[in-house]
């Protein structure tokens, strides 16, 4: 049995502990490693480990740390077959969506590369009679990163180059479920010319996350996965007085107004709601239909979720492939049943599919409800799995308000031939979408977060 340990100062580390977690292929739902839980003395290693490196790291010159990004580029283009069949083995998802997740993540070191212009500092000539002023960008530390399993490369590189480009070292703690990616890219970026010691990984689960907010010589944390634990990751942190980020888990509408073109809203849709099953933060899960486009909308998505192609991410057929873990499949085939129960209309019921083959793996079909309502939990909570709930709007204001109304709301798209309609919407959403005609037009709200 393969058994996954953690990397720290440049090397597999074995730690102290004896627990371990499994890790599953989901297209046959056979385990094919184990993975070691770092205690908390293994996490407070690695932290002296990168305390030490810090002191030579963020001497280095900023272009010095941008070659070794440029080299690390070069190795995870090179190497990037491998690193999405990784993805896809642990993960599930297809092939496609696997690569495009790897090529999210490697824009971000492409962002980190630019770091000698972009730690520049700003001067300000006699700020005060004689007095000038200067500001430094300088690194913090020690940061770690605690990430989900749905983007096992793009979340942690979302964090860690631009961490390393900036002088500070890292910690990442990965999912538990898919944690041979970060690893791959810890052997890559020591490759690269990283020095030892600059980045770890330390696999586990509460005992190493609980070791990393308490740990004093952390000065900042990362973190992106469910709500629940963003909101105890944000507490803990605050209380230990680091610096944190933690983003938590969404449920994303899309408005498809009657004058829309529908075959685009509809391709859109089957794209945003089932592309990697919907473990996605930005799935759209809720499609508001506004007015008369309703039955038509349904009839033309309930065509295309019924001809999705369900099977393993590495066959090429495949346009959609299994869910992460059982305890997964189980939890979304629930929310199903959930809506039957509280009376939204299943259009297409993708549970309880067979895969020739593959009988053991965690697939589930698209699920399709119609005439979903606001009370109803399917429609109040993230299910983060291939399932498109349709709600039944009568007029544009009735959906801005469902938008603006939803707690998890992270980004929201308009379908409509109207441009003036989709430039007045305005939501508090943090990602906003206008499709017409045949161009799509992007604005971004805030931060882009996922
Ligand atoms: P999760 O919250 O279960 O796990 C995330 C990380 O937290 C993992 O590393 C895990 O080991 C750790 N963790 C889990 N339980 C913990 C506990 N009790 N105490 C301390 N640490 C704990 O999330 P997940 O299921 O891996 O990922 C899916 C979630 O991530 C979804 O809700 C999704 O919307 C969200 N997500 C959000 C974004 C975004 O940008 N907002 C992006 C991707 C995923």
């Amino acid at each position: 049995m393969n058994l996954i340990e953690h990397f720290v100062d440049g090397k597999v580390f074995k730690g102290t502990s004896k627990r371990t977690g499994k890790v599953f292929n989901p297209a046959t739902g056979e385990k094919s490693s184990e993975v070691k839980f770092a205690t908390t003395d293994d996490v407070n290693k690695t932290v002296l480990v990168a305390k030490k490196a810090f002191i030579n790291w963020s001497q280095k010159t900023p272009l010095f740390r941008a070659r070794v990004l440029f080299k690390f580029k070069e190795l995870i283009e090179k190497n990037s077959d491998e690193l999405i069949k990784i993805i896809v083995s642990e993960h599930g998802k297809i092939y496609e969506d696997a690569k495009g997740s790897l090529i999210r993540g490697l824009e971000v070191v492409e962002f980190a590369c630019g770091i000698p212009q972009l730690l520049k500092g700003e001067f300000t000539e006699n700020v005060g009679t004689n007095v000038d002023s200067w500001s430094m960008r300088q690194p913090l530390g020690v940061c770690a990163g605690i990430t989900p399993f749905n983007f096992p490369a793009m979340v942690p590189m979302w964090m860690f180059p631009i961490a390393i480009a900036c002088g500070n070292t890292f910690i990442l703690k990965p999912s538990e479920k898919d944690p041979s990616c970060p690893m791959r890219l810890a052997e890559l970026i020591l490759e690269a010319g990283l020095p030892e010691g600059v980045f770890n990984v330390v696999n586990g689960d509460k005992e190493a996350v609980d070791a990393l907010i308490s740990n004093r010589d952390i000065a900042a944390i990362s973190f992106v996965g469910s709500t629940p634990i963003a909101k105890y990751i944000y507490e803990n942190c605050a209380k230990n007085e680091k610096r944190v980020q933690a983003l938590g888990g969404a449920k994303n509408h899309c408005v498809v107004m009657p004058d829309c073109d529908l075959d685009q809203a509809v391709n859109g849709l089957i794209g945003a709601a089932y592309g990697s099953a919907g473990e996605r933060c930005m799935a759209q899960s809720v499609a508001v239909a506004v007015g008369s486009i309703g039955d038509k909308l349904v009839e033309n998505l309930a065509k295309k979720v019924k001809a999705l192609k369900i099977g393993p991410g590495l066959d090429k057929k495949s346009e959609m492939g299994p869910l992460v873990t059982k305890e997964h499949l189980e939890k979304v085939e629930g929310y199903v049943d959930i809506g039957v129960k509280e009376g939204a209309n299943l259009v297409v019921d993708g549970r309880k599919i067979k895969i020739k083959d593959y009988e053991n793996g965690y697939y589930i079909g698209g699920c399709l409800f119609d005439n979903v309502k606001k009370n109803m939990r399917i429609y109040k909570e993230e299910i983060f799995g291939p399932v498109l709930s349709v709600v039944r709007a009568k007029d544009f204001n009735e959906a801005i308000s469902l938008v603006n109304d939803h707690e998890f709301g992270n980004g929201v798209s308009i379908f409509t031939r109207d441009g003036d309609t989709g430039r007045t919407f305005t939501s508090k959403v943090k990602t906003f979408f206008i499709a017409y005609r045949e161009s799509i037009e992007i604005i971004v709200r805030d931060q882009l977060i996922g």
